[in-house]
């Protein structure tokens, strides 16, 4: 039967790993959705495409080659044959992620190519993103925003308030990409519907539990 599990939420929630470790004790696949976009980020940048012209990311997105992993034991992204997995990770990507992410055309298409592969898994996956639980899978079984503090979110990313000037830097850098973000898709607060799960109390561990509470309420 199908298990659709739509998780929600921003940078340094600790969405990821969560999402993995849920996927993986459920024995669902998983899709991590900001991969894609991170994976089409680095496509248009590797291919010099002018960000701010949103025809030609949106024909970059058409064009994609992604095999991506969907299965919680393995961490891989290819892009054309190349190995992505780490360079998409890379502070340029970060930077220039929420760019690709705001073109309308763009999102389109990743959006069809999410639903593709969660009908493809028979609608057992565990599907994490900012627009999950609203665009992508709205009638998912289980559907979920992960928050946590701003303070928490931070610490996760190794970032201490207070400390160096690059650190402020980082955080400025975080802060500005989940604004940035926001303004195509709300994230911050929950759908009607939505269960939301606030982690920055709970360690690793905690939250996973949380999170399998939820799915088998
Ligand atoms: O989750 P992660 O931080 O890897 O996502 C990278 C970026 O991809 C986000 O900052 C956002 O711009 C975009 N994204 C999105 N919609 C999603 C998932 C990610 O716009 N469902």
């Amino acid at each position: 039967r199908p298990l659709v599990v739509a998780i929600d939420g921003p940078s340094g929630s600790g969405k990821s790993s969560v999402s993995r470790e849920v996927a993986r004790r459920l024995h669902l696949a998983y899709l991590d959705t900001g991969a894609m976009y991170r994976a089409l980020t680095w496509f248009c940048v590797s291919g010099g495409i002018d960000l701010t012209d949103a025809a030609a990311v949106e024909q970059a997105a058409r064009d994609l080659v992604l095999d991506l992993s969907t299965t919680p034991q393995a961490e891989y992204v290819r892009v054309d044959g190349t190995d992505v997995t780490d360079a998409i990770r890379e502070p340029a990507i970060s930077s220039a992620v929420s760019a690709v992410a705001t073109t309308l055309g763009a999102r389109t298409e990743l959006i069809r190519r999410q639903r593709e592969l969660i009908e493809k898994h028979h609608r057992r996956m565990v599907v994490e993103g900012r627009d999950i639980t609203t665009v992508v899978a709205p009638g998912a079984e289980v559907r979920m925003l992960l928050t946590a503090s701003e303070e928490a979110r931070l610490r996760r990313r190794g970032i201490q308030l207070g400390g160096t000037q690059n650190a402020e830097q980082l955080a400025a850098q975080v802060t500005q990409r989940d604004a940035r973000d926001s303004t195509v898709v709300n994230f911050t607060q929950a759908a009607d519907g939505v269960v939301t799960l606030d982690s920055s109390d709970l360690d690793f561990t905690e939250t996973v539990d949380a999170a399998l509470v939820i799915v088998t309420k």
